[in-house]
């Protein structure tokens, strides 16, 4: 776990307890540019995530509070700049809302578990879901699958 989480008492890859912080507890907690986002709603820009072009393969978590999101097998390269999935790992993962902020009809995504702000959905994705999930970098924690479970899904094929 890298020093980040340190001072994040929330953070979990397992607890699926719901949080809810008040705001100045998330701005102590979170770095700057994780609170930005999943805090102000803001938007990374464009090509600027580590993980937009990554093939790496493994579990997508939310930044702010460890909750699963996605899956490595479901994302693809949509071109539009940041990290994009067709699906979450569940229907718990994350909820929606709609926004109609800058003029525009979007419906934006958050997290299941702390309510962040992570991105929007549209719905020009590939199948078999046709949804195109587009999600700041900045608010994802991606983690390796272990080696021991690699090696399980290599011998089931
Ligand atoms: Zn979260």
């Amino acid at each position: 776990m890298d020093t980040t989480k340190k001072n994040n008492p929330v953070y979990s890859n397992t607890d699926k307890t719901k949080v809810e912080l008040p705001e100045e507890e998330w701005k102590k907690i979170l770095p700057g540019d994780v609170y930005h986002i999943a805090r102000q709603k803001g938007t990374e820009r464009p090509w600027t995530s580590k993980f937009e072009n990554s093939k790496d393969i493994g579990t997508y978590y939310c930044a702010a509070c460890g909750n699963a999101l996605f899956k490595s097998d479901t994302k693809f390269e949509s071109g539009c700049g940041w990290p994009s999935f067709y699906e979450p790992i569940s229907k718990e993962s994350v909820i929606y809302t709609s926004d109609n902020a800058y003029g525009m009809k979007r419906t934006e995504v958050q997290c299941g578990r702390c309510n962040a702000h992570l991105g929007h959905v549209f719905e020009d994705g590939p199948k078999p879901t046709g949804l195109r999930y587009c999600i700041n970098g900045v608010v994802l924690d991606f983690e390796k699958a272990k080696e021991a479970e690699e090696k399980y899904n290599a011998k089931e094929e």
